[in-house]
């Protein structure tokens, strides 16, 4: 398996689900973890978890969608660490309601999460990896930001943001030995999918070609990817990893 040993890592919405196996997967194959998240016991948690597997990780308790705050804990980060080389942008929200009685609230809740935050946070390290000529940038985004979805238009104009954001920061960065790329999932077993109603699951289910739901480790796993050396002339690329959902 890829070997990441002396990387710092950046994983943002590792208190659970996806966030939380990619961080696991990264501190297994050698990365220094950073967890961010706003519940902060989940991720103690997760970092006595790794921790007590040999890994290692911290965290830091912080909202992405506060501009000040997410810098602040890159900056703390980079001050302990000295360098940032991997930041997995992955914290993200739905707040669904078809466009007629989507209210504004539920506009700006998610977009400052989902696409704001990873603004906040490519912005806060690409200055410490330009200066060591490497880094590795993951968004996740969603196939739902390919396709559309109805009553997720909230949630699609910020995943499809992030493609374009992802495509345009891998230009001005090339050049510095960063990558910068999206991973889109489809449905993944998370919490988050937990809310979907079982006719929607099954409906679902009909349209993947492998004829299962994901796990987070497909996803942690094509991160990890991303983020080794092996990966060094990928970069502005959304990767889909759907069980062929999008083909269908
Ligand atoms: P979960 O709802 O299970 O986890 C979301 C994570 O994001 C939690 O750790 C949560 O932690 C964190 N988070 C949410 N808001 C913030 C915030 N403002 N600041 C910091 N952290 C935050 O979702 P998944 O694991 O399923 O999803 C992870 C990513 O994958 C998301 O971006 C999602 O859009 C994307 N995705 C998921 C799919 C799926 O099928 N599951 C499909 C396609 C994309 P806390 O609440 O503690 O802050």
């Amino acid at each position: 398996m890829f070997d990441i040993s002396g990387k710092i890592a950046i994983v943002t919405g590792a208190s659970q689900g996806i966030g939380r196996t990619i961080a696991k997967i990264l501190s297994k194959s050698g990365a220094h973890v950073i967890c961010i998240a706003r519940t902060e016991n989940k991720i103690i948690d997760l970092v006595e978890e790794i921790r007590k597997d040999n890994g290692l990780a911290d965290y830091i308790s912080c909202d992405v969608s506060d501009s000040d705050a997410f810098s602040n804990s890159v900056n703390t980060a980079i001050k302990d660490h000295g360098k940032i080389d991997i930041l997995i942008n992955n914290a993200g929200i739905t707040r669904d309601a078809l466009l007629m009685r989507m209210t504004e609230d539920q506009w700006e809740k998610v977009i400052n999460t989902n696409l704001k935050g990873a603004f906040y946070g490519m912005k806060s390290v690409i200055r410490s990896m330009m200066k060591n000529k490497f880094g590795r940038i993951i968004n996740i985004t969603s196939i739902v930001g390919i396709t559309g979805n109805a009553g997720q238009a909230n949630y699609a104009a910020s995943k499809a943001g992030l493609i374009g954001m992802t495509q345009s920061i891998a230009k001005e960065v090339g050049s510095r030995g960063i990558t910068v790329n999206c991973i889109a999932p489809g449905w993944i077993d998370t919490e988050m999918t937990d809310e979907l109603p079982e006719n929607s699951k099954n409906a679902l289910l009909d349209r993947i070609p492998l004829g299962k739901i994901g796990k987070p480790e497909d996803i942690a796993y094509t991160a990890l990817f991303l983020a080794s050396n092996e990966a060094n002339y990928i970069t502005g690329q959304t990767i889909t990893v759907d069980g062929g959902r999008i083909i269908n």
